[in-house]
């Protein structure tokens, strides 16, 4: 019998936190358990994944993509996720908006701030982030909702600075949002399996937990 944490994961996060299932290397009938339970939100990182394991479950389930995404794949990914949260650059974000209208669609995406002190993380930099958002972003990227933020910790046992990082990321998003610009701006994605209950003390509103459900 499969096994899933998800109500003791949703306690401990709590109600005004929307959790994202990473369902990434795992087969399909682990994410059937999931839905069986109720759960109806799934992340994927690969787009091939994503896909193929979309074709194979009910069209109930809303499918977020979170991992780093090539631009020659938007055009075959976009009619099928719900929300994008690996934005990581402008040239990405160009080519989902021209797809985007080439769909007629309104596509949602988060916008990644790498806030790690690791280099194998993707992500913007501030200054990055702030060109883009202070653009004249709705009438340059017509086909694009922005719906927020997400970021990575360190992956580091160190609680304090993986909390210092979430709480940067957690600053940047607030002021975003001061500035009421973006009428959907309200999702700050930040939390895994190892430190979702920091990110959730540090103002995360959504989590991506993998590894923890299925332990
Ligand atoms: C794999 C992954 C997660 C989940 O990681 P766990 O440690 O298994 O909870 C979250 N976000 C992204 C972007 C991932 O690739």
């Amino acid at each position: 019998m499969i096994k899933v944490n998800l109500e003791k994961i949703k306690n401990i996060a709590g109600e005004k936190v929307t959790l994202v299932a990473v369902t990434k290397n795992r087969d399909v009938n682990q994410l059937l358990e999931l839905y069986r339970c109720g759960h109806l939100i799934f992340g994927e990182n690969r787009v091939q994944e994503l896909l193929s394991k979309k074709s194979l479950l009910p069209s109930d389930i809303e499918w977020h993509l979170i991992g780093h995404l090539q631009t020659n794949k938007v055009k075959s990914v976009l009619p099928h996720v719900s929300l994008i949260h690996s934005v990581d650059s402008l040239k990405l974000l160009k080519e989902i908006n021209k797809e985007a209208a080439k769909l007629n669609k309104k596509i949602n995406v988060l916008l990644q701030v790498f806030i790690a002190s690791e280099e194998t993380k993707f992500g913007l930099s501030e200054d990055e982030l702030n060109e883009i958002v202070n653009s004249n972003f709705s009438s340059i990227f017509p086909s694009i909702n922005l719906c927020g933020l997400m970021g990575m910790a360190s992956n580091t046992e160190d609680k304090e600075k993986v909390k210092n990082e979430f709480k940067f990321l957690n600053g940047l998003f607030n002021n975003i949002k001061a500035k009421n610009t973006f009428p959907h701006f309200k999702i700050l994605s930040m939390g895994m399996s190892n430190d979702f209950q920091d990110a959730v003390q540090c103002g995360s509103n959504m989590i991506r937990v993998g590894s923890a459900l299925f332990e």
